[in-house]
């Protein structure tokens, strides 16, 4: 390997035992154990705010289990860490590296017991399911409720937080060497920071860096809205690949097609969207007319939405839908949603396309050609699978929701061993360097169930802070 490390700086302006890099789930596992164990911790985060995407997330913490045994308390049937690894393993099609799933499954009630004990995180008491797993997650109000107890933590055992300081080159001392520190850029200038025991990589995902994405799925131009921060770029990959580390699955980027269109953000109204399309309701474009199967993956979905070539879309639906969907949503759910304009309703078709500003008389004729194809159970249009279940959209009154496709999570990113050791492009692991969450690769494939991407960074982010505050001091 002939990666051009440079020459170290002559001195430091700062030192910390372990310096975490982003403050999300996996920089605050990170901090909260390497400072529990007895390091001292500096954490680095680039935005003005901590928490970057964890702090937007829905609260999903997939667990088989916790300390206080809910599933069997409330008779939810058995679950095992195995279970949970072999459904990981499958949402991602067998993508995911087994030996990074297992790890993950293993200790995840460890780590909400953690959080709960000593950063009093509070849970709702319920557990709900989700995609192929049992009644397997866990759930607080929203992500930043974890945040906040990892942060708790780790300040609590004295960790620091530099926030508006942004990673610019991670210091490795020669090609084969260790990594001894980083630069960062701040306010005050450039910054040389080393790190004794170790540096700790948990910057998240690439979400909103439109040039990374389309590096390996040209298709994500910014015709895509994103769900993330706007701090979710990928430089920190980048920058761990200039000194060799080796990343894998960038490709595999997970697209919403029914977000907020001018935001990008996965409302309720996106809940919506998603749910009522199983019972009968259809998607529409700006001319009015079905552009794509319903019930096509995602990404297909999103690709015809832009394909549309206009923005936004619309899911449609009616009230015997949204009451056929009585337990995904409440009413004063769907009151809130309309008094924010998020969802339009109507007595008719032709009046809510008056409202949305899409010809409605076309939306009628298009509604009434899908109601036509559920008899005979066949869509002549988009091969849409149609079964008996379905309602017809033919009685008002009638919703619509604007809708567009956002890049959601990105599944790949650099590659670490179950102690969450960043491997280099020989298969090694790059001396003194960790890496845990969104920006890791291997652990969700081509596909995730939700909690997971909640469960991975806060497991692997208290690896990488536990093998960090394990090694000794580099001599100096
Ligand atoms: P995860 O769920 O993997 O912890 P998050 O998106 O929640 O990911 O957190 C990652 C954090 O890292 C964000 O707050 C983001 O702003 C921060 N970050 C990303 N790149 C850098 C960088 N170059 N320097 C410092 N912080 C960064």
């Amino acid at each position: 390997m002939t990666t051009d490390m440079g020459s170290l700086p002559g001195r430091w302006d700062d030192a910390a035992d372990v310096v975490v890099i982003g403050s999300g789930f996996a920089g605050f596992a990170a901090a909260a154990s390497a400072a529990a164990a007895g390091s001292s911790v500096i954490i680095i985060e680039k935005m003005a705010q901590y928490g970057g995407n964890s702090a937007i997330n829905l609260g999903d913490y997939a667990s088989w289990d916790d300390g206080r045994h809910r599933r069997a308390a409330q008779g939810l049937g058995d679950d095992s860490a195995e279970r949970h690894a072999a459904d990981a393993l499958a949402a991602g099609q067998h993508y995911g590296d087994p030996e990074l799933v297992a790890m993950m499954a293993r200790e995840a009630p460890a780590a909400l017991d953690c959080m709960m004990a000593e950063g009093g995180l509070r849970l709702h008491a319920a557990l709900h399911r989700q995609g192929g797993g049992g009644f397997r997650m866990h759930f607080a109000d929203s992500g930043r409720d974890f945040v906040e107890a990892l942060r708790a933590i780790a300040l609590k055992h004295g960790a620091t937080l530099r926030s508006g300081a942004k990673l610019e080159r991670i210091w490795r001392d020669g090609a084969g060497g260790p990594v001894v520190g980083v630069a960062i850029v701040t306010t005050d200038g450039l910054r040389n920071l080393t790190a004794r025991q170790a540096v700790v990589l948990a910057t998240g995902g690439f979400g909103a860096d439109i040039s990374m994405r389309r590096a390996f799925r040209p298709i994500l131009t910014a015709a895509y809205n994103t769900t993330n921060h706007p701090g979710a770029t990928g430089e920190a990959i980048r920058l761990a690949q200039s000194i060799g580390a080796d990343a894998l699955h960038l490709a595999f980027i997970e697209v919403h097609p029914f977000a907020h269109p001018e935001t990008g953000v996965l409302d309720a109204a996106a809940r919506y969207a998603l749910r009522l399309r199983r019972h009968g309701g259809i998607i529409v474009s700006r001319a009015g007319r079905r552009f794509v199967n319903e019930m096509a993956p995602h990404d297909a979905i999103s690709r015809a939405a832009v394909a549309t070539g206009e923005r936004p879309v619309y899911a449609i639906f009616n009230e015997a839908m949204l009451n056929a969907a009585r337990e995904e949503r409440t009413d004063a759910e769907i009151a809130t949603a309309l008094a924010h304009g998020l969802v339009f309703h109507a007595a008719t078709l032709v009046e809510l396309g008056a409202m949305l500003g899409i010809p409605g008389k076309t939306i009628e004729t298009t509604a009434q050609r899908f109601v036509g194809f559920l008899a005979p159970g066949q869509d002549k249009d988009f091969a849409r699978p149609l079964t008996s279940a379905l309602l017809p959209l033919d009685a008002g009154p009638y919703y619509g929701i604007p809708r567009w496709p956002a890049v959601h999570f990105t599944a790949g990113g650099l590659r670490i061993d179950s102690r969450a050791r960043v491997i280099d492009i020989d298969g090694a692991p790059i001396p003194r360097l960790y890496a845990a969450g969104e920006v890791t690769g291997g652990i969700h494939g081509m596909g995730r169930t939700g909690g997971n991407s909640t469960t991975a960074p806060i497991v692997y982010g208290r690896i990488a802070g536990a093998e960090a505050a394990a090694l000794k001091r580099r001599e100096e």
